[in-house]
């Protein structure tokens, strides 16, 4: 008996009124990139936590894409919020970690107090020659980040920075980590974040800079780069990379004063990371879709029985409601729009759905799922993470109700 042909995953299309012939091309080469580069990469490299190669990162650089929201005069692609995410979601579709690697370039690090500086810096940025990690929590200081303990202190023209950072993404492989450390004490009426400002620790790529050591934190998931705990014991920086803007607790308003910036740029890593959480439970859908095909029992494939064909519809509902959303909501911050409520739902829903669906995922798999031989174990580590990193779920609730209610 010949076995029959397996109907393929359909990957979604761009629809009305978000496609244009550009769009649908940019998803294409990325569907590409991410199915025949990134994904063979991630068998191979997740089950030992290993790191992303920097032929990977040259390669992403090579197609412009960590400039994709640079403006063109800087060698950006001069795109928007909707494409950063279109490419992202396909990259996190093979592995969340490439997905979130594009956020470290996309001008990220580059708002120095000095122009000339700044547009070299955004050009780098565009090539993919200025990629950071971000060091803005603590030990003591997660979704309450106007506790950050880290101090910076003025020696002459320098600034000296002392203190603890926990969960630094790509520490070691970056061109620079921005660092978020208290230049001085909030002052009577001002809000709590006040005093904190970014700083910008210039390095070479693959070692700490002086002062500075880093220790591995052991995840469970979000393999592709190395998490660090970071000591910093005098780390010098000097005044020309001290960062405009402010960063606030992420779930506070914008009520630290000259905040618009950072505000947007909380709003765009929000939906950024929905489009991702989108990429991760696509995968899981899109390996249950042949799953349900290949595996027979009761001398059916389980495609056949309709708890778990209904199961499988529930999932794609799921995951295209919440891409409807992320890009609804990216046209919104292209178009300008503050867009902070929508920002904070749509992570909010995409990353519990991911949460939700990889879990299915899990379950339509039988005993096959809770093995290392699939892939859907990945998805089910790294959609566990969505909820958790960029503010918890909590904290979204939380932004989303303080613009409903008054605040306690
Ligand atoms: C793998 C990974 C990568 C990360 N990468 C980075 C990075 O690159 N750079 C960086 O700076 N940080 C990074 N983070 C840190 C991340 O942003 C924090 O973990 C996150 O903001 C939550 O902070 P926390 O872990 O301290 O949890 P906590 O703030 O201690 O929260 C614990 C629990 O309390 C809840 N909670 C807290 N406050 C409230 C409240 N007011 N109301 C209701 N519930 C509340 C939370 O939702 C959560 O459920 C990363 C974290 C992880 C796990």
């Amino acid at each position: 008996m010949s076995t029959p042909e397996l109907k393929a995953p359909r990957p979604p299309e761009l629809l009305s009124p978000w496609r244009t012939e550009a769009r649908v091309a940019l998803q294409q080469e990325a569907r590409a990139f991410a199915r025949e580069v990134v994904l063979p990469l991630a068998d191979a490299l997740d089950p030992q936590k290993g790191e992303m190669p920097r032929t990977l990162i040259d390669a992403m650089a090579e197609k412009g894409w960590f400039g994709i929201t640079i403006p063109a005069d800087y060698g950006g692609m001069g795109l928007g919020v909707f494409e950063y995410c279109l490419v992202s979601e396909e990259l996190a579709r093979a592995w969340l970690s490439v997905g979130s690697i594009l956020a470290r370039g996309q001008g990220l690090g580059t708002q120095t107090l000095d122009d000339d500086r700044r547009r070299a810096l955004l050009a780098k940025s565009a090539r993919g020659q200025w990629i950071g990690s971000i060091a803005l929590s603590e030990p003591t200081a997660g979704s309450d980040l106007a506790g950050v303990r880290t101090r910076a202190v003025r020696e002459g023209d320098a600034w000296v920075l002392t203190g603890t950072k926990r969960w630094a993404g790509f520490a070691q492989g970056a061109d620079f980590i921005e660092v978020l450390a208290r230049t001085r004490e909030p002052k009577p009426g001002e809000p709590r974040s006040a005093g904190l400002e970014p700083f910008l620790v210039v390095k070479e790529p693959g070692r700490f800079p002086e002062g500075m050591t880093g220790t591995v934190i052991d995840k469970i998931g979000y393999h592709g780069f190395l998490t660090f705990e970071l000591e910093l014991d005098g780390v010098r920086v000097p005044e020309s990379d001290r960062l405009t803007g402010l960063y606030g607790d992420e779930g506070a308003d914008a009520d630290a004063g000259g905040f618009a910036s950072v505000q947007r740029g909380l709003n765009i890593a929000r939906v950024h990371t929905a489009a991702r959480a989108v990429g991760v439970a696509r995968a899981a859908l899109e390996d249950c879709t042949l799953y349900l095909q290949e595996r027979e029992q009761f001398g059916h494939p389980i495609g056949d029985f309709q708890a778990l064909r209904f199961a499988l519809a529930d999932m794609a509902a799921e995951v295209a409601q919440a891409r409807a959303y992320w890009q609804q909501v990216a046209h919104l911050l292209d178009q300008g729009e503050p867009a902070e409520s929508e920002s904070a739902q749509v992570k909010l829903l995409a990353t519990e759905m991911a949460v939700r669906v990889t879990n299915q995922a899990m379950q339509l798999h039988g005993g096959n799922g809770y093995t290392t031989e699939r892939r859907i174990e990945r998805y089910w580590r790294d959609a566990r993470l969505t909820t958790i990193f960029e503010g918890t779920s909590e904290i979204q609730r939380r932004i989303i109700s303080d613009r409903m209610l008054p605040r306690p």
